[in-house]
This record gives structure tokens, C-alpha cells and sequence, in this order.
């Protein structure tokens, strides 16, 4: 006879979102579980670039207002959570940088500053003067900015999120799921890859599965909800290269956004994308791209160095006409909720919405002793280590 556990809510999808809000639910004391149905964080988390976007990047280029504001507000959050003053304590998550370097490949005067003001961006702003610009950004025409946006390692965010929840943090895949006349799930039937076989009576489910939502969205009885699938091409640079953490502008493009991720023997990984460059343009994509990075950084001897390239889809909930979304994005309908941050800076964000949307809910205990013999997930490779 197959036992029913009981539990406030069950959370599906191990990126970011859902592991961050597993440990906002756990703190705040109820009974909660997280069903991951490959490796943590894969699809975008790990994929991303890791820049904690205070909005400057967006006031510049295509998406001032709404976006801009809903960015600026959590920059504090992450800072005061990487750095044990908030909770989650994310002190150990490593930091590829403090700040981004701005700067335009025509002249950068007064633009950054007037534009900043316009749209309210708390971040701090200040030119670099010549001098203390690093040897790579020396040639670059006009003036540097330097921001306080940090820049994190999404793989160590992942670790330190996973670590703190591991006896919650289950692999398995939602088999089936049971529900009402008045399509509420009533049940969740997860099976392991060890064959192992669970129903769970969740109070709420919440899915925060990026591109899986879609289809968890239907198999919960759900309309479709329409999503954007956005595919972003990333050229990596491996090889004996400086650290670069910032973002080019061509007029109103993000012409080049390059971060940099320190390997164990000290080589550098590049990770670039470019706004100018046509996302369909596959085959030419990475010659594309090395021209862009030698446009963006005129004078810099490159080193030797490896290319390859990788792509991954950005899952946005769309906006009713159909366009991206200016902020993150959560829809309760009975008792599930879907929910996208539409950008890693804006996870904290998106956790307080769902919490809005949970009541208190009455603990159900001793679920940790039922699910221990799942297996738990692996974190996600970074998409330029070969499987
Ligand atoms: C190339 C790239 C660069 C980016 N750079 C930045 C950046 O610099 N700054 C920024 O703020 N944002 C950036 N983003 C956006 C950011 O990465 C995403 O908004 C964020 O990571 C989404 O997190 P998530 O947890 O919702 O989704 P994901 O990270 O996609 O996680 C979804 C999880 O759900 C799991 N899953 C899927 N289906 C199921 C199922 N049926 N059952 C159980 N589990 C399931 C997946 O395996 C995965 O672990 C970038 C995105 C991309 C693609």
C-alpha cells in the first residue's frame, strides 16, 4: 500500500528560484520540499553570466522604467546576503567581481550620469581614471565607468543554496499528479531513478522549473500560459586572460558583456554575449563575436587563447501582447503557483512574491525521515566543461 505524505508545499525545479525559495520557506518554518528532475540549476542558473544587473545596463540600452527600478532594489539584498549581513547567508558564494566596467566605443561623456539620474539607479557610478584602468580596457575610446554591480559565480550559489536544504533536496520525476473536480492537485506521485516511489499531499505546489514549467503548467491541470523561449548564443574564451567583468555599449546595444570565471589553474574563462549579434546566426556566430570583443577592446594583445560556444534559452513568462517581461513574473490558480525571476538578480524578489501568495501554513513534520531515500541531485556542469 502506497503511504501519502503530507507537506505545506512542494517545490519543483532546483535553479535558483526554487532553492532559493525553498530556504525562505524552511526558515520561515514550514514543511517543504524541492523535486529536481536532472542536475541543479541546469538550463539557465549555471548557463548565466552571473552579473548581479543594478539596471544601469538596462537604463542604457532598450528597457528603462519598470525593469530598472525592480533591479535597482535587490542589488542591495544580494550584497547584504553575499555578505552574511541578510539571510540566506550566501558568504560563501564566490565573487568573480565587485563591480562592472561600462564603456561605449564612442564617447561616454555625461551620458552614464545624466542617465542615471533619469531612472533613479541607486548603483555607484565613478569614471576610472587612465591610469587605473587594467591594461585590457586601456584603448578603449572615451571614458570607463566603473559600477558597483558585483558579478557571482552561479555554480557556487547553486552549491551554497543545495547545501543548506540537502536533506530536502530531492531527484526525481513528477510521475503523475492527482487532482480535484475543481483541478486542485490533490496529490504528487514522484518516482527516483532508483525506482523509488513517493506520493506526496502538498498543501501548494509551486513550479519553478524556467522551460519545464510549461509542461508541469499542463500536467497540473493549467492553461497555457504563454512563454518565451530565448535563445542566447555565449562564446567562451579560454586561455591565459586578464579578469574582465563589464559591458560595451554600441548606441543603444549592449555590444559586448564579458565575464570572466578563474579555473582551478589559474586560466580564465571568458563567457561573452553581444546584443548586435543575430541569434539565428549560428554557423557564423563565433567569428561574429571575436570581431565584436576586438572592436570593444581596441589595443589589447590578446593572449593565445581556445574558443567554443554554447547556446541557452532564456524562459520569460510573456507579457499579454506578447512582448518580455518587465519584472519577474508569478500566477497563483488554486493551489499551485508558477512563478519565473525572469533574471537571477531579481530571484529574492520573485521568492517575496510567492511567500505573498502562501499562508501561514501548519507544519507537517518528520517528512525528511520519509524522503531519504531519494537521491539527490548533482549541480549542473558549466556549459563549456565537455561532459
Ligand atoms: C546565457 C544566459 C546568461 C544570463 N545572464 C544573466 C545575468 O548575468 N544576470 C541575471 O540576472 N540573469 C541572467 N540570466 C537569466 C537567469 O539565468 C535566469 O533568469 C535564472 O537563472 C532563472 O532561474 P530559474 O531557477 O527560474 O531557472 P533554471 O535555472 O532554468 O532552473 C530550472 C530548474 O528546473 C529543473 N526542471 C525543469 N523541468 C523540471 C521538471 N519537470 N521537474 C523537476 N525539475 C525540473 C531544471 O533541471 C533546472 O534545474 C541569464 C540567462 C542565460 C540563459
Amino acid at each position: 500500500m502506497s503511504i501519502t505524505i503530507p507537506l505545506d508545499v512542494l517545490v519543483i525545479g532546483g535553479g535558483s528560484a526554487g532553492l532559493w525559495l525553498l530556504d525562505e520557506l524552511r526558515r520561515k518554518g514550514h514543511s517543504a520540499v524541492l523535486v529536481e528532475s536532472d542536475s541543479l540549476g541546469k538550463g539557465q542558473t549555471i548557463a548565466s553570466q552571473g552579473i548581479l544587473h543594478g539596471g544601469m545596463k538596462h537604463a542604457l540600452v532598450a528597457r528603462p522604467g519598470t525593469f530598472v527600478k525592480a533591479l535597482g532594489s535587490m542589488t542591495r539584498v544580494w550584497r547584504e546576503c553575499l555578505s552574511g549581513d541578510r539571510e540566506p547567508d550566501l558568504s560563501s558564494v564566490s565573487r568573480r567581481s565587485d563591480s562592472c566596467y561600462f564603456w561605449r566605443t564612442s564617447s561616454f561623456a555625461s551620458f552614464v550620469g545624466s542617465f542615471g539620474a533619469r531612472f533613479g539607479i541607486r548603483s555607484e557610478i565613478k569614471k576610472v581614471a587612465y591610469t587605473s584602468l587594467p591594461d585590457v580596457l586601456r584603448g578603449a575610446s572615451g571614458d570607463v565607468y566603473q559600477i558597483d554591480e558585483q558579478v557571482i559565480d552561479p555554480s557556487s550559489l547553486v552549491s551554497a543554496l543545495f547545501e543548506r536544504n540537502r536533506p530536502f533536496v530531492i531527484r526525481a520525476d513528477v510521475a503523475r499528479v492527482e487532482l480535484s473536480s475543481r483541478n486542485t492537485v490533490i496529490a504528487v506521485h514522484l518516482s527516483g531513478s532508483n525506482g523509488y516511489i513517493k506520493t506526496l499531499k502538498s498543501e501548494f505546489v509551486v513550479l519553478t522549473a524556467g522551460e519545464g514549467n510549461a509542461a508541469l503548467r499542463k500536467i497540473c491541470g493549467l492553461p497555457e500560459k504563454a512563454m518565451l523561449l530565448l535563445p542566447l548564443q555565449i562564446l567562451v574564451l579560454r586561455g591565459d586572460l586578464p579578469d574582465l567583468n563589464g559591458v560595451c555599449l554600441e548606441g543603444t546595444q549592449a555590444k559586448a558583456v564579458i565575464t570572466t570565471h578563474r579555473l582551478s589553474n589559474n586560466d580564465a574563462v571568458w563567457q561573452f554575449a553581444s546584443e548586435r549579434i543575430d541569434p539565428e546566426a549560428s554557423e557564423r556566430f563565433a567569428q561574429l563575436a571575436l570581431g565584436e570583443i576586438a572592436a570593444a577592446l581596441p589595443g589589447f594583445n590578446f593572449p593565445k587563447f581556445s574558443v567554443s560556444v554554447y547556446t541557452a534559452k532564456r524562459a520569460e513568462c510573456a507579457t499579454e501582447s506578447g512582448g518580455r517581461c518587465a519584472d519577474v513574473a508569478v500566477f497563483k490558480e488554486g493551489n499551485v503557483v508558477t512563478a519565473w525571476p525572469t533574471k537571477l538578480v531579481l530571484v529574492p524578489r520573485m521568492v517575496e512574491r510567492v511567500m505573498g501568495y502562501l499562508p501561514f501554513l501548519s507544519s507537517h513534520t518528520g517528512i525528511e525521515r520519509e524522503i531519504a531515500e531519494f537521491p539527490r541531485p548533482e549541480i549542473a556542469p558549466f556549459p563549456w566543461v565537455p561532459n
